[in-house]
């Protein structure tokens, strides 16, 4: 990897400092933990002029509960994230998901905030400039084809990020701020299938918080992921589930998806689960079902059927733990 360029760096201490410094750059980004932008600015992909430190805005760094709800500041770091108590009780999934970040360290500094807007990754993308440029770089980055499916148009880097798929799971709502004042949209809704250009956030938009509501008590939930590295490693494949069982039966069932696709997703027509026998029968239907919707393609080493079918395992083997 390259060494750092000269980058001018901004300290705000406001959201509305953020936005104003990052809206007066010609070519500013957003820095927080700076784990991922960091080493793709290092790599020669991104290059911009100014960054604009986001961590020490007091309004970004709290989680603070209100009835039924709660709000997780986007400066939050991944370690407090992991270890708030609210969070552990009513949205366990989000802390595991948290916790399975990188590494220790990484989760010392690496945010909330970065890690809902980190890149899509892939294995012809996330290499140094000169591996790039050896290969004649790729559709993402300066090159002309795809070298996951040369025939197309279209990228598939996959969105890898751990906490997204677990906050789907409870219909997390995103707050941003922008040059053109705040608003607040479903996290389902800041993504998009298309692995260069991923994020639906406006030019300079800035994520400051993320807001849920409580789940019930009967409802139960919890993440985990496959890579290839156990102490720290981005993944192949990484799922959520939450879910309910009453008197046997199965009232509550969502099922998120990390590390297969473009974006981080909930697996679509789990409704029929509802009302059926928590048994063997259901969770091997339920794994056939993650199993046909994670559609991973050659992003990694590992190679796409692996993804795929540990995808509905581990959605099998997380659903099973609460029969
Ligand atoms: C060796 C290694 C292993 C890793 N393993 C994992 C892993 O297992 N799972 C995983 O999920 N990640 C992993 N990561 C990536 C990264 O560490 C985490 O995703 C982390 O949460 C990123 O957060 P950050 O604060 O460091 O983001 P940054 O690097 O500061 O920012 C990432 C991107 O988000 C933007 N951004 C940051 N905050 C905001 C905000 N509030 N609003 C708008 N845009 C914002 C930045 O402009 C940048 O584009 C790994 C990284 C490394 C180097
Ligand atoms: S999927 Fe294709 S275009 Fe996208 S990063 Fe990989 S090689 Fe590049």
């Amino acid at each position: 990897m390259e060494l750092l360029p000269d980058l001018k760096l901004h300290h705000p201490r406001s959201v509305e400092d953020a936005v104003s410094l990052h809206a007066a750059a010609s070519s500013g980004r957003y820095l927080a933990g700076g784990s991922d932008l960091l080493v793709n600015i290092r790599r020669g992909i991104e290059q911009p002029e100014s960054l604009v430190y986001l961590n020490n805005i007091a309004e970004m760094q709290a989680i603070t509960e209100a009835t039924g709800q709660i709000s997780i500041g986007g400066a939050v770091t991944l370690r407090e994230l992991a270890e708030s108590a609210p969070v552990r009780q009513h949205f366990a999934a989000v802390a595991q998901a948290a916790g399975e970040v990188a590494g220790p360290s990484h989760r010392e500094y690496g945010t909330l905030g970065g890690n809902l807007c980190l890149d899509t990754r892939c294995v012809f993308y996330n290499q140094s400039e000169w591996w790039r440029s050896a290969n004649a770089y790729c559709l993402k980055n300066r090159g002309e084809i795809c070298h996951v499916a040369p025939g197309g148009k279209k990228c598939f880097a996959a969105f890898s990020g751990d906490v997204a798929p677990a906050l789907l799971l409870f219909d997390a709502e995103v707050e941003l701020a922008g040059p053109d004042g705040r608003r607040r949209l479903a996290l389902a809704d800041l993504y998009r299938n298309d692995g260069m250009d991923h994020l639906t956030l406006g030019q300079g938009e800035l994520l400051v918080a993320v807001h849920m509501a409580k789940p019930s008590e009967a409802v139960h939930s919890a993440y985990a992921k496959s890579r290839v590295r156990g102490s720290i490693d981005f993944p192949l494949a990484g799922v959520a589930v939450r879910i309910a069982v009453s008197d046997g039966k199965i009232s509550d069932l969502q099922v998120g998806l990390t590390g297969v696709s473009p974006l981080p997703f909930l697996v679509r027509k789990l409704d029929k689960f509802i009302g059926r026998a928590a048994d063997d029968a259901c969770l091997e239907e339920l794994r056939d079902a993650v199993r046909g919707q994670a559609k991973a393609m050659k992003t990694t080493f590992t190679p796409p059927h692996y993804r795929r079918r540990v995808a509905g395992a581990l959605a099998q083997k997380l659903a099973a733990s609460f029969f």
